[in-house]
């Protein structure tokens, strides 16, 4: 068969950027990439397990590939990303047509992988990953996003990211910079820096360990990128240092995404997030007078175990006293390996769903308003194309991380920065006229 490969992804970001270096090591092999599996010698399906739902949606997609197999035996399945570092050996003893597997620190294993006889759970610690540089296909050409650190040291009590990720560590400073160099020599404008918790970035190579602050002011300093994103951050690394470098560096954009997960300081102690609704707060404040105009989003975990309706009251009051741009809520989700699984007072799905839609029906009231601000406005956009649901218009975004669609015009390219004037505002849009 020719080397063609099929590759699917699901999850984070960081995932995302995951099947980046996996097309880049494929290709370096030889391969080229199909959209069709029916055409592919090589399926890999890089997975999520941080909720039951994206590992329901992998599995009946493995049952498609399954199938494909009987037909084409030659072809090989491989199982990449969370769940493949979460179940191992035992994912190949379950699934006999899978070729073989391998974690998100075993990416550089790949060739040798494809060409092994013997099926393989590549799932070992690898202490050189932060050093280890490996090609990426970056599809964008204007926005990429750029790894900085892997794993994560918090054990949150509902996650599994230390379980399948590892422990924290940080990509030397040089290494990070010299990639972003490189990527505005290739006409890159914009760089979103990547780690579980980037606020406790530490370059391990500097003897004054470089703290995420300086290394903000070293990306800010590169020529031809424009804007420098970041996800995630912790509340708890949010030092007064990082949010005055926000404030002060040009190229930082005016966003921040802050999982606060809830508004409950007794909940938040239960899932070992290490900071209280009050010490959150303050820093919100912080960076509201530290930096005008920024935008913030956050995540919120609903009925988690033991949480009692005053817990979730105390939520939805978070959500109105803070009026974030945006959130991202989701219903607890039981992991395994995680210490809240075991925990006592699970919730029973009906109750957790009707939380859920108290708080997204409170959180669109607030976007909406906050959007409704906007309205004859004129920001500026970088525009990156045509919209995903809508092929009749084009989008961009805002430094706020606002998305702005808006209808194309013959001057307008992908890649440009331009001003518009926001005309219409939806809750998870703005519509707008470019200026031009
Ligand atoms: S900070 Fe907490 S939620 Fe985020 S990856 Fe680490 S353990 Fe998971």
């Amino acid at each position: 068969m020719d080397k063609v490969a099929y590759l699917q992804t699901w999850g984070c970001q960081m995932n995302v950027h995951d099947t980046e270096k996996i097309a880049g090591v494929l290709r370096g092999e030889g391969y080229a990439f199909t959209n069709k599996p029916e055409d592919a010698a090589l399926i890999i399906l890089n997975t999520c397990s941080i909720r039951e739902k994206a590992e329901h949606k992998f599995l009946s997609r493995l049952g498609y590939f399954r199938r494909l197999k009987k037909k084409r035996p030659a072809m090989q399945i491989v199982v990449s990303g969370c769940i493949a570092q979460q179940e191992g050996e035992k994912f190949l003893i379950d699934n006999q047509y899978v070729d073989f597997t391998f974690g998100p620190q075993n990416i550089a294993k790949l060739p040798e992988l494809i060409l092994r006889d013997k099926r393989k759970a590549a799932v070992e610690e690898n202490p050189y990953l932060a050093e280890t540089e490996l090609p990426s296909i970056r599809n964008d050409g204007t926005r990429a996003w750029v790894n900085i650190m892997y794993g994560c040291n918090n054990f949150c009590s509902y996650c599994v990211v230390p379980h399948t990720r590892g422990r924290e560590r940080s990509r030397p400073m040089d290494s990070i910079v010299n990639e972003i160099r490189t990527l505005s020599d290739e006409g890159y404008k914009e760089i979103t820096l990547l780690g579980q918790n980037v606020n406790s970035y530490n370059d391990p190579n500097n003897g004054t360990c470089a703290s995420f602050a300086e290394l903000l002011t070293a990306v800010n300093a590169v020529k031809g990128i424009e804007r420098v994103r970041f996800v995630t951050s912790h509340p708890k690394d949010l030092s007064p240092e990082l949010i005055a470098a926000i404030g002060d560096l040009d190229k930082v954009c005016e966003h921040i995404h802050l999982p606060l997960q809830s508004g409950s300081t007794k909940i938040l102690s239960s899932m070992n997030r290490k900071y209280s609704y009050a010490q959150y707060l303050d820093k919100i404040t912080a960076l509201r007078d530290s930096v005008p105009g920024i935008t913030i989003t956050s995540d919120i975990i609903t009925g988690f175990p033991g949480e009692t309706s005053e817990d979730h009251k105390e939520t939805l009051s978070a959500l109105r006293e803070i009026e974030f741009d945006g959130i991202f809520a989701f219903k607890y989700s039981k992991r395994r390996y995680t210490r809240a699984a075991d925990m006592e007072g699970q919730l029973d799905e009906e109750i957790k769903s009707e939380r859920l839609k108290t708080i997204l029906e409170l959180q669109d009231v607030i976007t909406d308003k906050i959007n409704r601000k906007l309205k004859g406005q004129t920001v500026e956009i970088l525009v990156e194309g045509e919209s995903s649901s809508d092929p009749a218009h084009w989008t961009g975004r805002t430094r706020t991380n606002k998305i702005v669609n808006f209808i194309p015009v013959e001057s307008v390219k992908k890649g440009m920065f331009i001003t518009v004037n926001i005309t219409n505002s939806f809750r998870h849009s703005l519509e707008g006229q470019p200026d031009r």
